[in-house]
């Protein structure tokens, strides 16, 4: 009976799973599978208040507007910071998705939202996603979706230890019985890293370079543990003292010394919620190991050094960048069988440490 209820709302509509990341905003259209990956960023035209490009388009624009068009991103550390651009982005999201087969009815759809999110935040994501014309809304939180995306058996009596590592947050969480047992939202991820090689290369080099220039060094040349080669990238920025571009050669030693405060805080963070487990799941999540989620997992040398200091296995996800959104969709597709992972209301949670 249920499962002819669900076949006839598929009929109807379309069943679509928004990872709503603060670096990036996956869409995974059922059937399809993940139909869109673009940057959180959206341009605002200030005077009118009009939404101007979302996405990779508004991405584009970041530092090339003119003043009165602004190019934003609406979740800051992995909070709305502003409810009125999220709707305008998801209304384009569903658009974009369902671009070439609008169903009869507004779509389902399932949003996944950083675990620190607060109650008056998950009513405006379900406000935001109803206004931008879904039938249905259900949230997901991002790290039980990460969950279910690198395919970890969360439903059953055993422990899972899942660290989704984006741009604005690490969210950090147990997981037993469909349920968090503990977590953790740092506010140390991948734009923490970007600013931290900004900072060092001003004091080390006196230059000043872009975030996205920190972001592309880290990216290349990162390691949190020392290769055999050393590895080296030349950057360029502007002289802090004469105005002018000017030229250095970085390497992966400098970028270490740059981020290892961050990394340090993330591994304390990891410890402390070990700390608190309860043995019996802490038992489990030895012996099955952490799991990696999220861009941040790709810093080479992460999944040793937190092995190395927590002596238990790490694993990183497959595609760590779409395990979010992956599991969005697997949600959609087994609706009855994780019913009880969404969320409606943040007092419904079990009690967090
Ligand atoms: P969010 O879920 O917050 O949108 P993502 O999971 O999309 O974040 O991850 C984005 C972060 O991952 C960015 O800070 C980006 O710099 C970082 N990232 C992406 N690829 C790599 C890589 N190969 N090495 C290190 N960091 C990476
Ligand atoms: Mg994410």
């Amino acid at each position: 009976m249920i499962k002819n209820l669900e076949q006839i709302k598929r009929l109807i509509s379309n069943d679509i799973g928004i990872d709503l990341g603060t670096a990036n905003t996956l869409v995974y259209l059922h059937g399809k599978g993940v139909v869109i990956n673009e940057p959180s960023v959206v341009a605002v035209n200030q005077k009118t208040g009009r939404v101007v490009a979302v996405g990779k388009d508004a991405k584009q624009m970041l530092g090339r507007t003119p003043g009165h068009i602004v190019a934003v991103r609406p979740l800051v550390d992995g909070v709305i910071s502003d409810f009125e651009v999220t709707e305008e982005m998801i209304t384009y999201l569903l658009n974009k998705a369902q671009k070439s087969n609008k169903k009869l009815l507004g779509p389902r759809v399932v949003v996944g939202v950083p675990s620190g999110i607060t109650n008056v935040e998950i009513r405006a994501v379900r406000d935001a996603t109803k206004n931008a014309g879904a039938s249905e809304v259900y949230i997901v939180e991002e790290p039980m979706a990460a969950a279910i995306g690198m395919r970890l058996p969360i439903m059953d009596p055993v422990g899972n230890m899942v660290i989704d590592i984006g741009g604005g947050t690490t969210d950090i969480a147990v997981i037993s019985l469909g349920g968090v047992v503990r977590s953790k939202n740092l506010r140390v991820a991948g734009d923490k890293l970007n600013n931290d090689i900004i900072s060092y290369v001003r004091s080390e080099f006196k230059i000043l370079i872009g975030e996205k220039t920190a972001e592309n060094i880290k990216i290349s040349i990162g390691a949190i543990l020392p290769g055999d080669e050393p590895l080296e990238a030349t950057i360029r920025g502007r002289d802090l003292i004469s105005g002018l571009p000017r030229e250095v050669v970085i390497t992966d030693s400098d970028i270490r010394e740059a981020i290892s405060q961050s990394i340090n805080t993330l591994v304390d963070g990891i410890k402390e919620v070990l700390e608190t487990t309860p043995p019996e799941v802490l038992a489990d999540v030895m012996q099955r190991g952490i799991f990696l989620a999220g861009g941040g997992a790709l810093i080479n040398g992460l999944a040793e050094i937190i092995h190395e200091y927590t002596k238990i296995p790490v694993h990183t996800a497959l595609d760590p960048l779409t395990a979010v959104c992956r599991g969005t969709g697997i949600i959609l597709e087994n609706m009855e069988q994780y019913k009880d992972v969404l969320i409606t209301n943040k007092d419904e949670l079990p009690p967090k440490k």
